[in-house]
C-alpha cells in the first residue's frame, strides 16, 4: 500500500480506487514507494499529474505506465531525485497512451524478463505517443547469456522523445535503440532522438550489436521520418553497423562519433539525410564513417578524421547493388548527393564496393562535389571497385594521390590545415573556404549528452596499479586473489606453488614473477588453474607453469571460461611465461573456452609452450554457423612451440554472415617443432583457422610439424601467410570453403 510519508511540497492526490477519496481535485504529485502503490497511482492520474517514485532499489519492477496526458499538460513519471529510484533484477518498463514523460531512473544490475527494458507501448494494440523519456540510465542491465536477444529501449507510436540518456555497456545480442516500424501507426512517426550518450558497447562477436537501428528490411519502404541529432556514440563496438537506418526520410545531424569500430549505416530505405556529423576515430582499428546504399541519400557538410576502418566499415563506403534487389539485399545508388564534407587521414574510401557477381549494379546519378581530401601522407585512399562513370565529381580538392585517382573532379593541393576552436581542422588557404565541412559547424560536447548526476565511463589510462606481494605459503595467493581489487597486479615472490583451489578471475588482474629474480614455479591439483567468470581479465608475466599435479582426466587446461555462456567479454594476456607437461591425460589445454563466451583479445608473446596433448588456444566451440566465434583478435609473436599434440590454435567462425570485424590472427616470429601430430588432431594441422577475416603468419619456423590450415569463408578474407621457413613440414593448406 502507499505510504504517506509525504513532505510539504507533494501535495496529496486522491486515489479513487483504492483509497476510498474522491476524484482529484488539484493536479499534483504522488509519491509511491511499492509497486502496488504505482499501479493505483498510474490509474489515477490526470494530466498534469506527477507521479514520483520514491529513492531507492526497486527489485522485479514490471512497470506499466499507461494514461492520457494533454499536450502542454502531460502525465509525469519521476525518480524522487534524479536517480535515486534504481530498478533492479527483472525490470522493464512499459508506456502507452498520450503526453506522457518518464525521468530521473537508473536501470542496473539486472535484466529485462522480456525482450525490452523500455518500451513505448504497452502490447501491440496500446502504443505511446506524443511521449517522452529523459534523463533515464540504462548501465550494463544484461542477461547472464551474451546470445540471449533482448532491445533496450523500443519506439512505437508516433511523435515521442528520447533525449538526455544514458546507455552504456549493452553486452548481450540485441539493438541498445530500435524504432519499428511494424504497424501503420509507428510509421512517418516524427520521433527525436536527441542528445544521448551512447557509450561503450563491447564487440558483440556477431550480427545483432547494432546500437541504433531505425526500421527493419520488411518494412524499409516506408518513411520513419526519424531525426536522430546531437549525440554522442563513444566506442559504440558490438558490430560493423553502429547506426543501421532501414527506413526513408531520418535525418542524422550534429552527432559525434568517438572511437566507435563500424559505420553509420544507411542500410535500407530512401531520402535520408546525414549532416554535420563528427566523426573521429584516433587512429582505433576498425572506425569507420559513412555507408551509402539506396536512393536519394544526402551526405552532406560531415567532418570525418583519423578512421582506419576499410571495405564496408571505411570512412565512407558507396555500395554497389544488386539488380532487380529482394528487400533485403543491396537496391542500387542512385540520386545521391556527397558534397561538402571533410576527410582527414581516413585511410579508406570505397566506391562501387561490394562489386561481384551478386552486387553488379555500379552507383548511376550520383554526385560527389566540393569535398576536401587530405591525407598527410599523401596517400592513394580512395578504393574503386567496379565502374564509376555514373558518379559525376565536381569541385573537390585533395592532396595529390588521391586526385591523381581520378581523370577530373579534383584539384591536387598539398592543403595545409589548422585546428580551429570547433577543435577541428580546416584548410589555411581562403581558396578553399567552401569546400568540406563548413567553419561553423558546432561539434556537440559530450557534456551536453546523457545526464549531469551519473558519470560517463572514465576512458583514460588507468595509471598506477596497485601491486600486492605474496609468496609460495600454502594459500597466500588464493586469499590473495579474493581480496584483489579490479586492475591489481598480484606479484608472486619466487618459489613453488602448489595451488590446490581454482582461482576465479572475476575482474581484470595480473599475475606476475618480480622483475630479475627468479621465475615463480607454479603447479595446480584442479582441472584447471584459472577460471575466467563474467568481469574477468587476465594477464600473465615471467611465470612458469606446470600441469603436472593436476587431475589424471582428460580434458584439462590451465586457463577455462566458465562452462557457461558469459555476456561480458574477457581478454588474456601471456607474456614471458613457460608452460609445460600438459600431458597427464589427452586433451590438456592451455585456454579452454564455452560456448557463448568472447575475447576481444587474446595476447602471447615472448613465450614458450612444451610437451601438451591438447591445444594452446581451443577456439572452436561455436559451430552452429551462424556467424558467431569465441575471439576477436589473436595476436602471437616471439614465442616457442614444441611437442604440441593440438594446434597451436584453432579458430572456428561458421556461417555467411558479414556483420563482424573479426576473427583476426597474427602469428609471427615463432617457432614450431613437432606440433600438431598428436592422434586426436582431427585436422592434422598446426594451426587451424576457419572462416578467420584477417589472417596474417610471417616469419615463423616449423619443423617435423604438421601444416597451417586455413579455410576462407565470407566477407573477402585476407590470408598473408609468407616468409616462414618449413622444414620436414607440408606447405599451408589454404582455400575457400568447399561447398556440397
Ligand atoms: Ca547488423
Amino acid at each position: 500500500m502507499l505510504k504517506w510519508n509525504t513532505p510539504a511540497r507533494i501535495a496529496i492526490v486522491a486515489l479513487a480506487m483504492t483509497c476510498g477519496y474522491a476524484t482529484p481535485v488539484v493536479a499534483g504529485e504522488m509519491r509511491v514507494s511499492d509497486a502496488e502503490a504505482f499501479r493505483a497511482a498510474v490509474d489515477a492520474a490526470s494530466p498534469g499529474d506527477t507521479i514520483v517514485l520514491a529513492d531507492g532499489e526497486w527489485h522485479d519492477f514490471e512497470s506499466v505506465f499507461q494514461g492520457e496526458g494533454e499536450p502542454g499538460r502531460p502525465i509525469t513519471l519521476r525518480a524522487e531525485t534524479p536517480g535515486g529510484a534504481v530498478l533492479t533484477g527483472q525490470s522493464r518498463l512499459r508506456l502507452a497512451g498520450r503526453h506522457l514523460v518518464v525521468s530521473g531512473l537508473v536501470f542496473r544490475d539486472g535484466h529485462t524478463p522480456s525482450g525490452e527494458v523500455i518500451a513505448f507501448r504497452r502490447n501491440s494494440e496500446h502504443l505511446a505517443h506524443h511521449s517522452r523519456v529523459t534523463g533515464v540510465v540504462i548501465d550494463r542491465f544484461n542477461p547472464p547469456e551474451r546470445a540471449e536477444s533482448d532491445h533496450w529501449v523500443v519506439l512505437y507510436g508516433r511523435n515521442n522523445r528520447f533525449d538526455h540518456n544514458h546507455l552504456v555497456g549493452k553486452n548481450n545480442a540485441g539493438v541498445t535503440l530500435a524504432v519499428r516500424l511494424n504497424t501503420e501507426d509507428s510509421r512517418e512517426n516524427g520521433h527525436r532522438i536527441d542528445h544521448n550518450y551512447f557509450g561503450p558497447r563491447p564487440i558483440l562477436g556477431s550480427n545483432g550489436g547494432e546500437t541504433l537501428r531505425i526500421g527493419t528490411s520488411h518494412y524499409s519502404m516506408f518513411d520513419s521520418l526519424t531525426v536522430v541529432e546531437n549525440n554522442w556514440f563513444e566506442r559504440c563496438d558490438g558490430e560493423v553497423e553502429i547506426i543501421s537506418s532501414k527506413s526513408g526520410g531520418n535525418l542524422f545531424r550534429n552527432n559525434v562519433f568517438h572511437e566507435s569500430r563500424g559505420t553509420l549505416t544507411l542500410r535500407h530505405g530512401n531520402g535520408n539525410r546525414v549532416e554535420d556529423n563528427v566523426f573521429l576515430g584516433n587512429g582505433v582499428p576498425n572506425t569507420g564513417g559513412i555507408r551509402v546504399i539506396n536512393q536519394r541519400q544526402v551526405v552532406r557538410g560531415n567532418y570525418l578524421e583519423g578512421l582506419t576502418g576499410y571495405r564496408f566499415g571505411a570512412g565512407l563506403t558507396i555500395m554497389n547493388g544488386v539488380p532487380d534487389s529482394p528487400v533485403n539485399r543491396y537496391m542500387p545508388v542512385a540520386d545521391v548527393v556527397v558534397e561538402n564534407n571533410t576527410l582527414v587521414d581516413v585511410d579508406h574510401v570505397e566506391l562501387a564496393a561490394g562489386s561481384d557477381a551478386e552486387r553488379s549494379a555500379v552507383p548511376t546519378d550520383t554526385v560527389f562535389r566540393d569535398n576536401l581530401v587530405r591525407d598527410a601522407d599523401d596517400r592513394a585512399v580512395f578504393g574503386i571497385h567496379d565502374d564509376i562513370g555514373g558518379i559525376g565529381f565536381e569541385g573537390n580538392v585533395a592532396t595529390p594521390a588521391v586526385a591523381a585517382q581520378f581523370g577530373g573532379g579534383f584539384e591536387a593541393e598539398s592543403l595545409v590545415m589548422a585546428r580551429a576552436e570547433n577543435g577541428l581542422l580546416y584548410p589555411s588557404d581562403p581558396r578553399w573556404r567552401g569546400k568540406g565541412a563548413s567553419p561553423d559547424l558546432v561539434v556537440t560536447p559530450r557534456d551536453a549528452t546523457g545526464v549531469g548526476w551519473y558519470a560517463k565511463p572514465d576512458l583514460g589510462d588507468a595509471g598506477t596499479r596497485p601491486v600486492r606481494r605474496v609468496t609460495a605459503a600454502e594459500g597466500e595467493l588464493f586469499d590473495a586473489v579474493v581480496a584483489a581489487a579490479p586492475g591489481d597486479i598480484i606479484e608472486l615472490a619466487p618459489g613453488a606453488y602448489r595451488v590446490q583451489k581454482l582461482l576465479r578471475i572475476d575482474r581484470p588482474l595480473t599475475f606476475r614473477g618480480a622483475a630479475g629474480q627468479e621465475r615463480p614455479r607454479v603447479r595446480f591439483e584442479r582441472t584447471a588453474l584459472f577460471e575466467l567468470v563474467p568481469g574477468g581479465r587476465l594477464e600473465l608475466q615471467s611465470l612458469d607453469i606446470d600441469g603436472a599435479a593436476a587431475p589424471d582426466r582428460a580434458g584439462n587446461a590451465v586457463i577455462r571460461t566458465q562452462r557457461s555462456a558469459m555476456t561480458d567479454n574477457y581478454s588474456l594476456a601471456l607474456r614471458d611465461v613457460r608452460i609445460a607437461n600438459l600431458d597427464v591425460n589427452h586433451g590438456f589445454d592451455v585456454l579452454a573456452v564455452a560456448k557463448g563466451t568472447f575475447a576481444d583479445a587474446i595476447v602471447i608473446e615472448n613465450s614458450v609452450f612444451e610437451t601438451i596433448s591438447g591445444a594452446v588456444l581451443a577456439l572452436d566451440v561455436e559451430r552452429d554457423d551462424l556467424g558467431l566465434y569465441n575471439a576477436e583478435v589473436i595476436d602471437i609473436t616471439g614465442s616457442r612451440f614444441t611437442d604440441i599434440g593440438g594446434p597451436v590454435m584453432t579458430v572456428y567462425r561458421g556461417g555467411r554472415d558479414e556483420s563482424t570485424f573479426g576473427p583476426r590472427v597474427m602469428v609471427a616470429a615463432s617457432t614450431f617443432e613437432n606440433v600438431g601430430h598428436g592422434a586426436r588432431n582431427r585436422d592434422h594441422a598446426s594451426i587451424t583457422l576457419h572462416g578467420v577475416q584477417r589472417v596474417t603468419i610471417h616469419d615463423n619456423g616449423f619443423t617435423a610439424s604438421a601444416p597451417v590450415r586455413v579455410v576462407e569463408t565470407v566477407g573477402e578474407p585476407v590470408t598473408r601467410v609468407f616468409d616462414n621457413t618449413l622444414d620436414d613440414t607440408g606447405e599451408p593448406v589454404i582455400g575457400p570453403l568447399e561447398t556440397s
